[in-house]
């Protein structure tokens, strides 16, 4: 049976990539912060794997803490999947996403190295270092333009996983990941705020939904898709690095009239924007060329952006119409 650790396991990614991995037979532990403001796990509770994933204690800016979980856990395959990683936070915080997205990536390589030299490593990279890139497609070769803190802590992982790969031998495999979203997608995203407030104004509990710059393009794809490519790059008989990506683009813009087409309302009558949440740099359009992901490790993405439109929203209007639950 093969073990797997990783980090980040209450995320969308780490809930979903959990499930994948149980399935294959893995046996899967989980890093955790335990602090009192846990979340409890809701997502592995929602994928019903919460009571199937063993979690170890640690944090990643604490390199004695990711050394004991290594030790304990006896990978087979690392996925560092923790980080600070939303966008716009991370100019509010840019020295704490340097210290979790970039400095701990490095943490989990040095406790691998030392620890469990032998497993493989998984480093969640992404798209988001391409930035203001110069063309308007991006593969492995395209020129890293970062545009926030949590962009540039992205590209200090992404370099350091190929230099402890070029370094040390390791097999250690980034992977470019392009925004991937699903129901389990924080609504701190632009996708499940849209979602949630399309199935909130539907139900009549919200009248507006208030967003930022409407402009923005993104490679949208189903995390459940962009995570069995984590786990194919680990089977790959040599590390390397892999765009992950739909090669298809829509406009926030466009992903609000396909999120209101569901419920049959008009997106323009219920959309305001608020300069507000524009951000400082703003990486204005995104798209991947996975075809070195679909040659080598013979990915593809399954899901359709309006599939992906249907099932958040699906998801949101069940989550909201349920009753309240009352005490006692
Ligand atoms: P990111 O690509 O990792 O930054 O993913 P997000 O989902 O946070 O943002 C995607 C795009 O949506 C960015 O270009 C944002 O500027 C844009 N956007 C517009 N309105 C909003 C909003 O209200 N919240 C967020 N998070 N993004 C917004």
């Amino acid at each position: 049976m093969k073990r797997a650790l990783i980090t980040g396991i209450a995320g969308q990614d780490g809930a979903y990539l959990s499930q994948l991995l149980l399935g294959k037979g893995y046996e899967v532990f989980g890093l955790v912060r335990r602090s009192a403001a846990d979340a409890g796990y809701e997502r592995l509770h929602w994928l019903g794997i919460a009571d199937r994933v063993q979690f170890v204690d640690g944090d990643l800016l604490d390199l004695s803490t990711l050394i004991r979980a290594v030790e304990d856990a006896r990978p087979d395959e690392v996925y560092n999947l923790g980080a600070q990683s939303l966008v716009k936070i991370s100019w509010n915080q840019p020295i704490a996403t340097a210290g979790a997205t970039g400095v701990g990536a490095l943490n989990m390589l040095e406790a691998v190295r030392t620890r469990a030299p032998g497993a493989r490593f998984y480093q969640a990279s992404s798209s988001e270092m391409f930035g203001r890139a110069q063309v308007p497609v991006q593969n492995e070769l395209t020129p890293f333009h970062p545009r926030s803190p949590y962009a540039v802590a992205k590209a200090f992982a992404h370099w350091m996983t190929i230099n402890y790969r070029e370094s040390f031998g390791m097999h250690a495999s980034s992977g470019i990941l392009f925004n991937h979203e699903s129901p389990l997608r924080s609504i701190e995203f632009v996708t499940r705020k849209i979602t949630d407030g399309v199935a909130r104004i539907k139900l009549g509990l919200s009248r507006k939904l208030v967003l930022g710059n409407l402009d923005a393009k993104r490679d949208w794809g189903h995390a459940r898709d962009h995570v069995r490519a984590m786990w194919q790059m680990l089977q790959q008989p040599a590390a390397d690095d892999y765009v992950i990506a739909t090669g298809r683009t829509a406009s926030v813009r466009e992903f609000c009239a396909l999120a209101f087409a569901e419920v049959g309302l008009e997106a323009s009558d219920h959309i305001e924007v608020d300069p507000a949440l524009f951000r400082p740099a703003e990486v204005e359009a995104l798209r991947g060329d996975a075809t070195k992901a679909r040659t080598v490790l013979g990915w593809e993405p399954t899901v359709t952006l309006p599939a992906l439109v249907a099932e958040m929203v699906a998801t949101d209007l069940e989550r909201l119409g349920r009753p309240p639950v009352r005490p006692g």
